[in-house]
């Protein structure tokens, strides 16, 4: 008897253990495989859990971040890098503007931002690592063991931040507080190895792999703030509110704090479409446009697969910048008499979702491909919404006799230069860099659809966005996307145009 319950009380320990795994198993299947599409893509992405202080009266963030790096090269690993951005704004000698813009960036006179260390752990214990870059903006973590295929690393830091005076991606002013490029993130590896690229003062220098994200900041409780990806939870302690974020497969973690914002919000599909803002002439606008924006862009080029995207009122002297699911927005559209501007620049950013969030590019050394891309994706926006009449009129206005043709004018007596497809760091200024990478560049979009004809031109917008969704495309996806749905090589098309001088 005695035996007998024993091995009974064993049985009934197993099957109770099998169970438990059971359910312990198909609870991790649940949770990756929950509806949405990223879920499921996003099991295999590196993660980064930060946990911020923030601290609006002195314009400082003091930060842990834990970052789970998953080797997903097809070679081995010795090194880590991070771009640590806020390094990038230290000096003024290596400001981040070029210099007829330096009044505009700094109105009150330069103001340094920069990060610091206290504590730098690979895998549990203290890691050996260098800053490095122009700006001391590159940071190299030295691994114990080289890091094979589908290897992790587990690394912690524990960092402060400290914010610039200035109405930038990385600033603060009058309104808001804003969290551009603020957090150490991984460098790309490709088949150039790591890209250490500085932060130029032209074009958006940034090139990043999608990742998960869990933010938490702790604010004081007059604080509002926008961020990529979900807001999940706020709670409170004392007289600090406590926001929760997840964002999953996106390429960067951006936002906007303020203690004037004021939202207005709308659902198209499964996205909650959000508008922070201050002004209100122009907050139910930008909402107008950003969800017009949205439905438009899921029709063209396919379904934007994330719950939340914000349209932020920011403190913003450059017109707009484009972060994943968060797109920052001059303040000076928001007055009323700047409608067309609001909508031209909120369309753009919005449009930069399909186009750099969620296909992603190098744009440092493919800077056409989304921002060319970009830019024609806004004129279509008039066409669906407007009609064709419009459509022609803001391509004339804005592209063909616009920045392109006042390029040339303004700079008739020089020999210029008309190549498309060069680094940042080869074009002269902004003038030259808008009038080609964005206005020649859509140009030629426009000249591909003439070719093509819309149905295979929006056929091959649909392909390219399928195709390489959630990762980094180069120009010959692109070009592979025209052949697919045409049948014939436009490689000869494309080189005329990117490298026609
Ligand atoms: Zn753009």
């Amino acid at each position: 008897m005695k035996t007998i319950l024993k091995r009974r009380k064993h049985l009934i320990a197993i099957i109770g253990v099998i169970a438990v795994l059971i359910l312990a198993f198909t609870s991790y299947r649940l949770f990756w495989n929950n509806k949405t599409p990223f879920r499921e893509q996003s099991k295999d992405l590196t993660w980064y859990g930060i946990d911020v202080d923030f601290n609006p009266k002195v314009g400082r963030i003091d930060c842990q971040q834990r970052t789970y790096y998953i080797n997903t090269e097809d070679t081995q690993i010795t090194d880590i890098y991070f771009h640590i951005y806020p390094n990038s704004f230290k000096h003024q000698d290596k400001a981040v503007f070029p210099p007829e813009e330096m009044d505009r960036a700094y109105p009150n006179g330069f103001s340094p931002g920069f990060i610091e260390f206290d504590k730098i752990e690979l895998d549990g214990s203290p890691a050996s690592y260098t800053i490095q870059g122009y700006s001391d903006d590159i940071l190299m973590i030295s691994l114990d063991k080289t890091l094979k295929p589908g290897d992790r690393a587990d690394i912690w830091l524990e960092y402060s931040v400290k914010l610039p005076n200035s109405p930038g991606r990385f600033g603060y002013w009058a309104n808001t507080y804003n969290l551009g490029n603020w957090y150490p993130i991984l460098c790309v590896y490709d088949e150039r190895g790591w890209n250490l690229e500085p932060y130029y003062s032209l074009g958006d220098p940034f090139y990043s792999d999608v990742s998960n994200y869990k933010v938490r900041i702790n604010a004081p409780e007059d604080i509002i703030i926008a961020a990529t990806g979900d807001s999940i939870n706020i709670s409170k302690n004392d007289k600090l509110n406590i926001w929760e974020f997840e964002a999953l497969a996106v390429r960067d973690f951006a936002w906007v704090a303020s203690n004037k914002f004021k939202t207005a919000s709308m659902t198209l599909g499964d996205t909650r479409v959000y508008s922070y803002f201050f002004t209100e002439e122009g907050g139910e606008k930008a909402l107008d446009y950003g969800a017009s924006a949205l439905r438009i862009f899921n029709q063209c080029f396919g379904l934007y697969p994330y719950k939340t995207l914000s349209i932020v009122e920011t403190d913003f002297f450059i017109g707009g910048m484009e972060y994943p699911g968060l797109v920052m927005i001059d303040q000076s559209l928001y007055k009323g008499d700047q409608d067309d501007w609001l909508e031209l620049v909120t369309v753009h950013e919005l449009a930069h979702q399909w186009w750099y969030g969620l296909v992603g590019n190098d744009q440092i050394y493919d800077s056409w491909l989304d921002e060319g891309l970009t830019e024609y994706s806004t004129i279509l926006y008039y066409g669906r919404r407007y009609g064709q009449q419009k459509e022609y009129q803001k391509y004339q206005d804005l592209i063909h006799k616009g920045k392109y043709q006042l390029f040339k004018i303004y700079r008739l007596d020089e020999e210029i230069n008309e190549t498309i497809h060069r680094p940042l760091y080869e074009f002269e200024d902004w003038i030259e860099y808008d009038s080609l990478v964005y206005g020649k560049a859509a140009i030629m979009f426009h000249e591909i659809r003439r070719e093509m004809g819309d149905e295979d031109f929006f056929k091959v917008l649909r392909t390219y966005f399928e195709n390489n969704k959630f990762q980094n495309a180069k120009p010959q996806d692109l070009y592979r996307a025209c052949q697919e749905v045409t049948g014939q090589s436009w490689e000869e098309f494309f080189n005329q145009w990117l490298y026609e001088e």
